[in-house]
Order: C-alpha cells, then structure tokens, then sequence
C-alpha cells in the first residue's frame, strides 16, 4: 500500500467505481464517493482535497468536531462537506446539526425529533438517511426492515429532517460474493418505500472491500476509509 500514493489511489477506487457503474449499466457519476477519514489526520485530509476529495465520513462527533474546525482554517477557501457515518446518540443531535449536510444513521424517531429540534433551532433543514438492520448480530445498528415503513411515516411529520434514502451495514464475509443479497434487499426496500410514497432516492452501502458489488446493486453512495487510507491502527 505505501509503494503508491494517496492520489494513486484515489484515482484507481475512482477507476473501479466507473467500471462497475458501466457493468451495471449505470452513470459512474451518479455515484459519490464519500472520504472515510475516521482516525486520519489532518494532513492527509489535506492531501486527499489537493486530490479532489469533498465529502468525508466521520463516525465520532468529537473527533468530526476538531477536525472540521482546524480544516476550516487549514483549507480556508475550500468548501467540505461532512457525513456522519456512526452510531449517534440523542444527546449529541444538537452538535451533529451544526457539523454535518447528511446523517447516514438515523434509526429511531427519538433521534429524529432530537435531530428535527435542534435543526429548527439554527433554521435548518437536516438532510439524513435511516440505516436499515438486515443482520441479526447484536453488534449492528439500525432499524428492522418490518418497521421501516412506520419510521418513514413518523419521520414525514418532522419539519426540518428531510429523508433521503437508506443506508445499511452488512455482516463481514471472507467470500464478499455473500454480502450482495443484502445489498439487493436494502434497493427492494427503498422501491418499496418509493411504491407506499416515500421520495426518497439514496442508498448509501459499500465499503472498501465491497463497494464494487454495492454499486452492481443500486448504491449511490459509498463509503470506502481503508482502501484510500490505509489499515486503521
Ligand atoms: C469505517 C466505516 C466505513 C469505511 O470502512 P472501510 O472498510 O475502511 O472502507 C464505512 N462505513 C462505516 C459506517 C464505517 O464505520
């Protein structure tokens, strides 16, 4: 992995993205590519933006918190835009809306009226996706596919959270072939919110070692962190 550089990698990700675009019969730019920089440090952060990088993934609010500020003023002039890709707590909704265009992880409608409130209180409209459980392991976040429906209908009433589409993390295979059912279960989930009458239009799943399967089946959005960045210590 060190023998090329962040920009070389960045272009190859770029590269296979396009390709399973075209193999899918899909536009590579109706995809987005959102920058995993969880644990990465600020002057890699700058060289993944010299590289064209735009939008990040973070999952700790905290660590989001200083790394959007101290970017705000190493990379004054350029515009990021930040995605919450963790676990949010109810108790830090009131940060998240100040730092972040697009929650990925919304999952349940006591976050959703945490998120709503604190959103009406700065005169925003929160943008966010609500993360579908397809897995059984305790691990996992998310909300049931059988309650999804019930979680779109409540979340509709909500003035200033705007529901855009879903987002899943499926369990890890060995064989990754294993992981496209659960990609293709998350897009007949969000057709089938479409057909009750939902807008909503994004699916936010892949990661480095599965974003070409994802993207295969409907993803348009993925997260990729290692395969730019390199293992997490
Ligand atoms: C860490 C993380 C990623 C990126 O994972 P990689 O395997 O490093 O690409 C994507 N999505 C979420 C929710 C994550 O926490």
């Amino acid at each position: 992995m060190n023998s090329n550089s962040l920009q070389d990698r960045i272009s190859l990700i770029k590269k296979k993205i396009s390709t399973s675009a075209l193999r899918a019969g899909r536009k590579p730019q109706d995809i987005t590519l959102i920058y995993v920089t969880k644990t990465v440090g600020l002057e890699t952060i700058k060289e993944a933006v010299a590289a064209g990088a735009g939008i990040f993934g973070e999952n700790r609010v905290q660590e989001a918190q200083k790394k959007i500020a101290a970017c705000g003023s190493l990379l004054a002039g350029r515009t990021l835009h930040w995605h919450f890709i963790g676990h949010l707590q109810k108790n830090k909704a009131k940060y998240a809306v100040q730092l972040f265009d697009l929650i990925h992880s919304l999952d349940s409608i006591e976050c959703a009226e945490e998120l709503n409130k604190h959103a009406g209180k700065i005169g925003k409209t929160q943008e966010a996706l609500i993360e579908v459980k397809l897995s059984s392991e305790e691990s996992k976040h998310g909300v049931l596919k059988e309650d999804l429906i019930a979680l779109l209908s409540a979340t509709a009433a909500l003035k200033n959270l705007s529901i855009k589409g879903l987002m899943t993390i499926p369990p890890f295979f060995d064989n990754i072939e294993e992981v496209r059912p659960y990609f293709k279960e998350l897009r007949e989930l969000k057709d089938k919110a479409v057909s009750a009458g939902f807008n909503i239009t994004e699916l936010s799943m892949g990661m480095s070692q599965d974003f070409e399967i994802a993207i295969e089946e409907g993803a348009t959005m993925v997260r990729v962190g290692s395969a730019i960045f390199g293992a997490r210590g």
